[in-house]
């Protein structure tokens, strides 16, 4: 009953009353940074039992009240996504594949057992965002970073899944994520945490998921290394992803291979390098890969190059893979010629500078 009542959804628009300045504006587009900026506006939908999802409004962006008791702040309830709106030369605006942020959302409803939002209303609730917001979305290599996310904010104290749940959308005008072209990351094995467990969440986008991977992280700065990487929890060997990018690895046969989902993240990233290889002819393994042979790969120079993936940064060369049981270079340290490649095709794609034979745009 509540899907049948939530396909009607119309979106309330209410432009706010005091937007930024052109001039306040254009200097924040200068130099955003990842995340700090944000737009005027958000997107709200509501969804309680009664009138399953409604109230849906394009509003000024501010505060919501929680009350103290709102189930998300004491069970973290919480499940979220990110996606980009590009700006094209000829100045329209692109999404890349909303559509399957949706889906991964409904997933990660699912799985959280939340009120899923139907696709088409967290479509229509980015897309009208994006319309709203649309001088923020910086020219260049820069791009609007689209969140949407839910909390459950029933005010009950129980475990169980609330009864109420707030759906927004917010966005971020961001900067190219490398400036001056994209430099090697390099990555710290954790061998004390792990991410995800068979028939945990570790294949949905909950924060919890986050919240747990900081301690990780921090271990990894800690060791001078840019980034996380973790193993699977039952063998403790197996590579499956960075703490928000999924991996790649090339090999000298010119074949790449990923780590299979179940517990990682299905990137929409990941899923894009997949069909973009194949298409291009390039055999792709989605196959488990551990951190040993990964070591004597790059070793005997059977692996050429390793690269990370996500929508922040499209692609990160690895330079570095770092360990307590000691380090190894990838490429010698430097950018390879595969993952630069593969890089410029999906970029090319969301720019709307190539063609898109997936049918991966959705002009707004
Ligand atoms: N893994 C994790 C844990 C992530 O948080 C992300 C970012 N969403 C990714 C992989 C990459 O996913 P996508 O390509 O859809 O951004």
């Amino acid at each position: 009953a509540a899907g049948s009542k939530a396909m009607s959804v119309k979106f309330d628009i209410q432009p706010t009353a005091t937007p930024t300045s052109e001039k306040d504006r254009a200097a924040k587009l200068v130099d955003p940074g990842f995340g700090r900026v944000f737009t005027d506006h958000m997107s709200i939908v509501r969804y309680n039992q009664a009138k399953g999802w409604h109230g849906a409004r394009v509003e000024s962006r501010a505060n919501f009240p929680l009350d103290p008791a709102a189930a998300v702040l004491h069970y973290a309830q919480e499940i979220f996504e990110g996606l980009k709106a590009y700006k094209r030369d000829d100045g329209g605006v692109n999404l890349f594949r909303p559509d399957a942020n949706a889906k991964r959302f409904h997933n990660s409803a699912d799985r959280m057992a939340m009120a899923p939002i139907p696709e088409a209303v967290f479509i229509e609730a980015v897309d009208q965002l994006v319309r709203i917001d649309r001088a923020w979305i910086p020219g260049g290599e820069g791009s609007l970073y689209l969140r949407p996310f839910m909390v459950a904010s029933e005010i009950f104290l129980g475990v169980k899944p609330s009864a109420e749940y707030i759906f927004a959308v917010i966005a971020s005008p961001v900067g190219s994520y490398f400036k001056g072209g994209p430099a090697p990351v390099s990555i710290w094995v954790s061998e004390n945490y792990t991410r995800a467990a068979i028939g945990g969440t570790g294949a949905v986008k909950c924060g919890g998921n986050y919240a747990a991977s900081l301690r990780a992280q921090a271990e990894a700065i800690d060791h001078g290394c840019d980034q996380v990487v973790f193993l699977d929890a039952v063998e403790r060997r197996y590579i499956e992803e960075l703490g928000g990018m999924n991996v790649f690895f090339v090999f000298d046969d010119g074949s790449l291979s990923t780590p299979p989902l179940g517990t990682i993240l299905p990137g929409i990233t990941r899923d894009s390098i997949i069909a973009l290889a194949k298409d291009s002819g390039m055999r792709v393994r989605e196959e488990p890969y551990t951190i040993e042979q990964w070591r004597s790969d790059a070793a005997s120079g059977k692996l050429k190059e390793a690269f990370a993936c996500g929508t922040a940064a499209v692609i990160s060369p690895i330079g570095k893979v770092c360990s307590a049981s000691g380090d190894f270079l990838i490429s010698g340290g430097a950018a390879g010629a595969v993952a630069m490649g593969m890089r410029k095709k999906l970029v090319d794609i969301q720019y709307g500078r190539a063609p898109d034979p997936h049918n991966w745009i959705k002009k707004v």
